[in-house]
């Protein structure tokens, strides 16, 4: 057993009764390590210990809390290129991605030292004389954090850093196709001084590990990112213990090119937002919806760059776009893209890779001829694929980019200003990106967005406190 990664349960660290093997997405051949699956036993523990130590860690004061964070930003920082490796390895992003995605983990826990120093409540005139009223933001207790493969150390940093920055203990759960990078995070949470209890990770398949933390009583809340259905089921598991719950899910985000777009700033934002990360983002640009005086010349220059990307394994330093996640994931891509030539569209590219070594490759791909109606421009892919629709202006554009049942980002490529202006105000999501991909986001402001996208409070930025935090209105009389 010696040799497989334990969980971290309250301030020990524990191997469990099972484990999982972690495998290299680029050759899986290469077995990056095995990590210990929690037991339903090892579950109660880490929340009942979580539960015990948070009034302790909300006692030691923000400077405490304060310096911790920092700590942790420090030592993701020293220990950059080991993570990043480690994220390229498991995940398939490839290493300049991996950098910078372990890079902007360390600025969110620097941005989380910084707002721990900075609880505000307010001070409220009674309408009963000699009564003062304060309303101050307190701690939730021990929370669950169930966390996706797709970004498997910025999702963890910005759900602990703010869980821990506002005086919570944490109980995480990482995605069981990339344990790796979220335990290295441990390792550094652990080494920066945390006191024992007050985070825990606990590793294993979803329906089992996951399942038992979102059904603990002494959990009062859940932060989720994942699919959608496995965030419907936990919302209603969460309510039925009334549990704060927080969800972020899918999208099938717009990106609208008009025809005053600048071509090149044009096809540069949408091959970002589509393609790179291999189109694993919940903030890809799924459906590009191009004005029709544009949209041949536009279709002609991103699929000459398309089929110029470079698809390889994400440690070649050749490589652009690297493997799909997993079996499971290409399966799921490969039948999509079978569907888009049923449903009618031409398609470009999109096809399974050989790539050296034995890993999942895929080209990416167009589906052109797209209308908005079709499954392929409804149902979330999560892998390298875009469908083109093509609109005769603005009106229309606007109309197919609210036509989905998500409303995570929206983009738009015009230099317009009414019609930036106008899409801004009218675009049905949480975020919206003017001349930019509608993917990459700053690490300090809201993250979230509206119908089946996203539930409850935003993450990130001075908002991850409306989720952290409950309010408590205090009266006082002096007598
Ligand atoms: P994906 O399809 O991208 O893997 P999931 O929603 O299945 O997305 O997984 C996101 C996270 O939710 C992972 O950590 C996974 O283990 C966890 N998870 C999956 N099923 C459940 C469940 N029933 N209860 C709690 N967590 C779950």
């Amino acid at each position: 057993m010696s040799n497989i990664h334990p969980n971290f349960i309250a301030g020990d660290w524990r191997n469990g009764a099972t484990s999982l093997e972690n495998r290299n997405p680029s050759d899986i051949d290469d077995l990056i390590g095995i990590y210990a699956c929690a037991s339903e036993e090892d579950v109660r523990s880490a929340c009942l210990e979580a539960a015990n130590a948070q009034s302790t860690w909300y006692d030691a004061g923000p400077q405490v809390r304060s310096d911790v964070l920092n700590r942790v930003a420090t030592g993701i920082e020293q220990r950059a290129p080991e993570i990043a490796r480690m994220l390229a390895r498991e995940e398939g992003k490839i290493l300049s991605e991996a950098t910078a995605e372990t890079q902007r983990a360390a600025h969110v826990f620097r941005f989380f030292a910084g707002e721990a120093l900075r609880v505000h409540g307010e001070f409220i005139a009674s309408v009963r004389s000699g009564v003062d009223i304060e309303v101050a933001r307190e701690p939730l207790g021990a929370v669950g954090l169930i966390t996706p493969w797709n970004f498997p150390i910025a999702i963890p940093a910005w759900k602990v850093a703010p869980a821990l920055a506002y005086g919570n203990s944490v109980v995480l759960k990482p995605a069981e196709l990339t344990p790796g990078t979220a335990h290295l995070l441990a390792r550094i949470i652990a080494d920066a001084g945390v006191p024992a209890g007050v985070f825990n990770l606990v590793m294993g398949p979803g329906a089992s590990v996951g399942a038992a933390l979102v059904a603990d009583p002494n959990i009062q809340a859940i932060s989720f990112t994942g699919s959608v259905p496995t965030g419907r089921a936990i919302s209603q598991h969460s309510l039925n213990g009334m549990k704060k719950v927080q969800l972020e899910m899918g999208g099938k985000n717009p990106m609208v090119i008009l025809e005053d777009a600048d071509l090149s700033v044009a096809v540069a934002a949408t091959l970002n937002g589509s393609f790179f990360s291999t189109g694993q983002r919940c903030t890809a640009s799924s459906r590009l919806i191009v004005q029709a005086s544009i949209h041949d010349a536009f279709v002609e220059e991103l699929t000459r760059q398309m089929l110029a990307l470079k698809v390889g394994p994400a440690l070649a330093a050749e490589s652009q776009v690297g493997p799909v996640v997993s079996q499971a994931q290409l399966d799921s891509n490969l039948a999509y893209v079978a569907l888009a030539a049923a449903e009618g569209c031409d398609v470009v590219g999109g096809e399974r890779l050989d790539g050296s070594g034995r890993g999942y490759f895929q080209r990416p791909a167009l589906f052109l001829g797209a209308t908005s109606s079709m499954r392929v421009c409804q149902e979330e892919i999560f892998g390298p694929c875009a469908s083109v629709i093509r609109v005769e202006d603005f009106d229309e554009a606007l109309w197919v980019a609210n036509d989905t049942p998500f409303g995570l980002s929206a983009g738009i490529c015009t230099q317009n200003l009414r019609y930036a202006r106008e899409f801004r105000r009218r675009v049905q999501s949480g975020m919206v990106m003017v001349n930019l991909p509608t993917a990459g986001v700053d690490y300090h402001v809201p993250f979230g967005g509206r119908k089946n996208s996203s539930f409850g409070p935003r993450e990130q930025g001075r908002a991850a406190a409306e989720f952290y935090t409950s309010s408590k209105t205090s009266y006082l009389f002096s007598g």
